[in-house]
């Protein structure tokens, strides 16, 4: 039997940046020794430091939580997604998060990551190409700033992989991401610009805050958004060797991730415009 090997982000990392003096040990045993909680969910081992499903192809052998995860695709067949979802200790309302844009009228996401949902809440329509949506849609003026982000556990500048089509005009950066002991390569796709940031060439470093382009409606006719994914790289997979805009959104490549799961937090509540009070009224 075909085994899939599935990723789920670890729990090895609370979500605060700093790190504990005096690490807390929620559970001890008379003796004192700590008890950690289970590194993985249950359905997975972890395996150089990834919860690594190992899913059957044949759906009937894999438990509820993973038929759960089985999707029907526009052909009509049954497709597990393969993804990385939010961890659930991190916020899922999305006003809790900075992005690359920002609040367009005090809304921060229009549309959001759904790819853990169950088959019939994922985003679907005939001018859809797949079913379900892995990134946010963030909503703006056409000609709005799009500015790199810093990535929570960032480590160094973010560097410019690609800038040219691929949702529409698309920027690609990589981020590496420190993970517990580990660090991970993180892909951020940022699709549908009016304009790229001229002179923005790949291999180019990015710092946090660095202009990338515009917000526009190229390859989304008539929806002025941008489409913001991240995705991580399988282990093994080296960024420099990726060739040609879809390279970087292969399956064999990289996963979808839930952005929630690496955007930095916004210390300032969202500020609703009077417009948005209005109409909430
Ligand atoms: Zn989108």
């Amino acid at each position: 039997m075909h085994a899939r090997r599935t990723l789920i982000s670890p729990r090895t990392q609370p979500p605060s940046e700093q790190t504990p003096t005096r690490p807390t040990c929620a559970l001890r045993t008379p003796g004192g020794q700590c008890l950690q909680p289970a590194l993985c969910p249950a359905d997975t081992l972890p395996i150089d430091g990834l919860c690594l499903a190992m899913r059957s192809d044949a759906l009937e052998d894999a438990s509820p939580e993973m038929q759960s995860n089985a999707h029907t695709d526009r052909a009509g067949n049954l497709v597990v997604y393969e993804h990385i979802p939010r961890r659930p200790d991190l916020p899922a309302n999305y006003d809790s998060y900075l992005y690359p844009t920002e609040p367009w009228g005090g809304q921060t996401v229009s549309s959001g990551y759904d790819l853990g949902r169950s088959d019939m809440q994922q985003r679907r329509g005939h001018a859809l190409r797949a079913v379900g949506h892995g990134g946010v849609d963030l909503p703006q003026e056409r000609g709005a700033p799009v500015r790199a982000l810093a990535l929570r556990g960032q480590q160094g500048d973010a560097e410019v992989l690609y800038a040219g089509p691929l949702f529409g005009n698309t920027v690609v950066l990589l981020h590496i991401v420190r993970d517990g002991e580990n660090t991970r390569s993180l892909l951020a796709l940022h699709g549908h610009l009016d304009t790229i940031a001229p002179g923005l060439r790949r291999h180019q470093s990015v710092a946090a805050t660095s202009l990338l382009g515009t917000v526009g409606d190229s390859g989304a006719e008539g929806i002025v958004h941008l489409h913001y994914e991240i995705r991580m790289l399988r282990p093994g997979i080296n960024p420099a060797r990726l060739e040609g805009p879809m390279s970087y959104v292969a399956q064999d490549n990289s996963v979808p991730c839930d952005p929630r799961n690496v955007l930095p937090m916004r210390s300032t509540p969202v500020r609703r415009s009077a417009a948005a009070r209005d109409a909430s009224k």
